[in-house]
C-alpha cells in the first residue's frame, strides 16, 4: 500500500505544482499582452519586507496617453495602517489597486513597498505579498475547494474549510450536492457574485498576505451578509498594511486615513471625524448615504454614488 501511496501523493504534488505554473504563465502571459514593459528587470531582486510600508509618490498613469486617469497621486500607508479610497465610479481607485499589484506601471512617480520601488523587484514575489480581493473573481473550471487553495497552493482541506468559515462560505459549500468536490467556474456550477466575493476571501485568508487590498470586497453580498463579512474583514486586516476601497462609506469609518478621489486627483485627505467636520466632498457623499433608519441603504442608488 506504502507503495502505491507514496507515487500518488507525489503525483498530486507534482500535478499541484504544473496546475500554479500554468496559472501562473496565463497570468504572465495576458500581462505580456497589455504591457511588454511589465516584467522583471534585469538586476531584479525578490522584494525584502519589514512591516509593509506602502507608499505612492506622486504617481501619474493613464491607460491611454489621450487620457490621463490618476495625476499627482501621493500617500502613505504606515505598516499594519488602513488606508481608505472612496470616490465615484470611474475615479480611478481600481486602477490604484492595480498599479500596486504592477498590472501597469506608472507613467510618472513611483511605488514603494518598504522603500523598494515595485519596478525594481520581482514580480512573483511582489504577488506574494500582495492579497486583493478583485472587484469582479475568477474562478477557475475545477473543485471549489481548489478555487480556495488558490490562495495558498499546497493547502490542506482543513485549512481551506477553516478559510471558507472565516469567509461566511462554508455554510453554503456544504449545501452544494459534492461539497467542496463540487466542480465550479464556466464548465461547473456558476456562482453568484456575492459567492465569488467569498470565495476570494477566503482565498486571502488563506494567502495571510503582508498587504491586504479590498476593491469593494463586498459590494455583491446583501447587507447582512456584508455586515456579517465586514466583521471578519476588520479581523483580517487588523495589523496588517490594509488598502480599502470602498462603495459604502459605512465601511470606511475605521480607517486611519481616508482618500477622496476626483477626477484623477486626491480632492481630500484626512479621517472620518476630520473630513465631516471639512464640510467638503466626503461629507456630502456621507449626508447623502447615512441611514435613516440605523440599517444601512439597501437600494443600488445609495450604492452608486461613490
Ligand atoms: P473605479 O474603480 O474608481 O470605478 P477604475 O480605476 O476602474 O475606476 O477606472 C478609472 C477610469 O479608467 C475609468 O474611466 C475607466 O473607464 C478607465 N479604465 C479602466 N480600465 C481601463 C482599461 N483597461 N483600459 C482603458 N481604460 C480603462
Ligand atoms: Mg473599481
Amino acid at each position: 500500500l506504502l507503495q502505491l501511496y507514496v507515487p500518488l501523493n507525489l503525483l498530486g504534488f507534482v500535478y499541484r505544482q504544473l496546475k500554479q505554473a500554468v496559472i501562473d504563465l496565463e497570468m504572465i502571459h495576458s500581462l505580456k499582452q497589455r504591457r511588454p514593459e511589465i516584467a522583471d528587470a534585469p538586476n531584479a531582486e525578490p522584494i525584502r519586507i519589514a512591516g509593509g510600508r506602502l507608499r505612492f509618490i506622486q504617481v501619474s498613469f493613464a491607460y491611454d496617453a489621450r487620457r490621463p486617469i490618476l495625476e499627482g497621486i501621493d500617500f502613505e500607508v504606515r505598516p499594519g495602517r488602513k488606508l481608505a479610497i472612496v470616490g465615484a465610479s470611474g475615479a480611478g481607485k481600481s486602477t490604484i489597486a492595480r498599479l500596486l499589484f504592477r498590472f501597469y506601471d506608472p507613467s510618472d512617480g513611483r511605488i514603494e513597498i518598504d522603500g523598494h520601488d515595485l519596478r525594481q523587484v520581482k514580480l512573483a514575489s511582489l504577488h506574494d505579498v500582495i492579497g486583493v480581493v478583485p472587484q469582479d473573481t475568477v474562478l477557475f473550471n475545477d473543485t471549489i475547494a481548489a478555487n480556495i487553495a488558490y490562495g495558498r497552493p499546497g493547502s490542506d482541506r482543513d485549512e481551506i474549510v477553516e478559510a471558507a468559515r472565516v469567509a461566511q462560505i462554508d455554510t453554503f459549500i456544504r449545501t452544494l450536492p459534492e461539497g467542496y468536490d463540487t466542480l465550479v467556474g464556466e464548465r461547473g456550477l456558476k456562482l453568484s457574485g456575492g459567492e465569488k466575493q467569498r470565495v476570494a476571501i477566503a482565498r486571502v485568508v488563506l494567502k495571510n498576505p503582508v498587504i491586504l487590498v479590498l476593491d469593494e470586497a463586498t459590494s455583491a453580498l446583501d447587507s447582512r451578509t456584508e455586515r456579517e463579512l465586514q466583521i471578519q474583514l476588520q479581523r483580517i486586516s487588523a495589523g496588517r498594511t490594509t488598502v480599502v476601497i470602498a462603495h459604502r462609506l459605512s465601511t470606511v469609518i475605521d480607517s486611519d486615513e481616508i482618500i477622496v478621489l476626483a477626477e484623477g486627483r486626491i480632492a481630500e485627505q484626512g479621517t472620518h471625524r476630520s473630513l465631516l467636520q471639512h464640510r467638503g466632498l466626503y461629507a456630502r457623499l456621507w449626508q447623502r448615504q447615512r441611514p435613516l433608519d440605523g440599517e444601512p441603504a439597501e437600494d443600488d442608488n445609495s450604492r452608486d454614488l461613490m
